[in-house]
């Protein structure tokens, strides 16, 4: 309000107090060095498993780590609570620049309900708790909502619960009248002292004793309250410490007027394309990566050829004319957008051109048809080649679906393994839907160390990513979310 005043001023339009000037001066100091705590936060967030990178990578470098399968675990770890940090502080920066926009979309509510337990409840049973789950017998069959946003309010609410419950039971309560939906988490857990009830909802904000022993960046409820705010809804708290904490959230969800239609049946995979040959040259100089889009676009009948340098595309162009060029950003030494300009000017406007790029550039330059941002979902990159070559996929014919195909598919884990291989299985559906190769390696071995147990579902896994059956992969590890032990 303060600087609207202050502009008023300053445009001529009533005069502003000493007083006034001087709030308008205090909010921007306290804005400030609220940014600069903020910062300071992020640094030390970022530092301690940072450190712990570091210093074990150096160790097994030296040769000096004893134990090289221990040190691989904690910098997974690490790096682990270091991405988690980046996607809670690009929530954070989305939210507030204002930049989030919501879906809306019609859900089937009792499902949408049943899910969420259902993904919370390994880890209620990890720990000796009951996840129960209290709704009225009548609840709408759809009702609107941007589902992602509000399964995270509701998971980060419910995994908070989890985590600081030791004994008893978490319950999500749910209650829907005249389209005001009421949400309420209750555990029995350590509770909330009033003096924290507050700032506990600011970035990074953790209480101390017992509760800053559990892991956690305290970016959740930030998170959260920032994102039940943009529903147009509210959060409130309860708790009594040592008895436990009661959040609830309140959101107006409509109901549709008639059932949304069916989706629909899902395509069959891409196996090919209808056409001559298309010639396809790839440059990047991430071997990984060449290797990942020449996997993805040989098997459906693509030429591909691949270089890691401006020189050797150049050259390679020139032998023989490619129909569609994917050329990444940084290429070490060289310039991607100049390697662009140059097949622009050699090979003309037949050529279509594609850049990649792992950031959003700040500026493009003119010689190229489209853009993908990395990492990119294989679909996009596939609807993207289809676009720029004009060419129809050919498809397999969609297959009758099994009752639950992932249930036979999905071989049962030991209870003390399965809620760890869950996590692991998240996430290996996470980076399944943005194709990140690499990390589903990692995530594989990972799941295979955990327990010899583990072992046939890595394997059966790593088929799957070797022959880049991503949907096969990602409904084995959505099985072993859904089913657990
Ligand atoms: P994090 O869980 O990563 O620490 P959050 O922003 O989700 O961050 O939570 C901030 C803090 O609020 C937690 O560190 C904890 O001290 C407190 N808190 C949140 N939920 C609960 C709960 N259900 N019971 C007790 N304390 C809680």
């Amino acid at each position: 309000m303060m600087p609207g005043r202050i502009s008023n001023w300053l445009r001529g339009e009533g005069e502003a107090s000493l007083d006034q000037l001087r709030a308008a001066r205090d909010a921007a100091e306290a804005a400030n060095e609220a940014k600069t705590r903020f910062l300071a936060n992020v640094a030390h967030e970022i530092r301690s498993p940072l450190n712990a990178i570091y210093g074990y990578a150096q160790l097994i470098e030296r040769g000096e780590g004893r134990d090289a399968l221990a040190a691989a675990r904690v910098i997974r770890r690490s790096a682990e609570h270091l991405a988690h940090l980046v996607e809670g502080l690009l929530d954070i920066a989305q939210v507030e620049g204002g930049a989030m926009t919501l879906t809306r979309e019609a859900i089937r509510f009792p499902e949408f309900l049943d899910q969420l337990v259902a993904m919370l409840d390994l880890q209620a049973q990890a720990k000796g708790l009951a996840l129960v789950l209290e709704r009225p017998e009548r609840l709408p069959e759809f009702v609107h909502a941007d589902p992602k946003r509000l399964r995270q309010v509701l998971i980060n609410l419910l995994a908070n619960a989890i985590k600081f419950t030791d004994a008893g039971s978490v319950t999500l309560k749910v209650d829907y009248r005249n389209e005001l939906a009421t949400f309420t988490v209750i555990d029995t857990g350590i509770g909330i002292a009033p003096e924290d009830a507050e700032r506990i909802f600011a970035p990074f904000e953790r209480v101390g004793g017992p509760a800053a022993e559990r892991p956690g960046v305290g970016l959740g409820l930030a998170i959260t309250q920032a994102l039940v705010h943009i529903m147009g809804g509210e959060i409130r708290l309860d708790s009594t410490p040592g008895q436990g904490s009661r959040f609830t959230v309140r959101l107006m969800l409509s109901q549709p007027l008639s059932p949304p239609s069916e989706p629909a049946p899902e395509a069959g995979a891409v196996t090919g394309y209808v056409g001559r040959e298309r010639w396809v040259l790839l440059v990047d100089d991430d071997a990984e990566h060449l290797a990942v889009v020449r996997g993805l676009l040989e098997p459906l009948g693509f030429q591909v050829s691949t270089a890691s340098d401006a020189d050797t595309a150049l050259a390679l162009a020139a032998q023989s004319q490619p129909d569609l060029v994917l050329c990444d950003v940084a290429l070490g030494d060289d310039n991607g957008w100049e390697v662009a300009a140059q097949l622009r000017r050699r090979h003309g406007a037949a050529l279509r051109i594609v850049m990649l790029s792992g950031e959003a550039p700040l500026a493009q330059g003119p010689d190229h048809d489209s853009f993908i941002m990395k990492p990119f979902a294989f679909d996009t990159l596939l609807d993207c080649v289809a676009d720029q070559l004009g060419i129809e996929w050919v498809r397999a014919s969609g297959e009758p679906r099994a009752a639950t195909p992932e249930a036979r598919a999905a071989p049962r884990l030991p209870l003390v393994i399965a809620p760890v291989a869950a996590a692991h299985c998240a996430e290996i559906e996470r980076l399944v839907r943005i194709g990140h190769v690499r990390a589903i390696e990692t995530e594989i071995d990972a799941l295979a160390a955990l327990a010899p147990e583990a072992g046939p579902l890595a394997e059966r896994m790593r088929a799957a990513l070797d022959s880049f059956d991503l949907k096969a992969l990602a409904g084995l590890a959505k099985a072993v979310r859904t089913i657990g032990a």
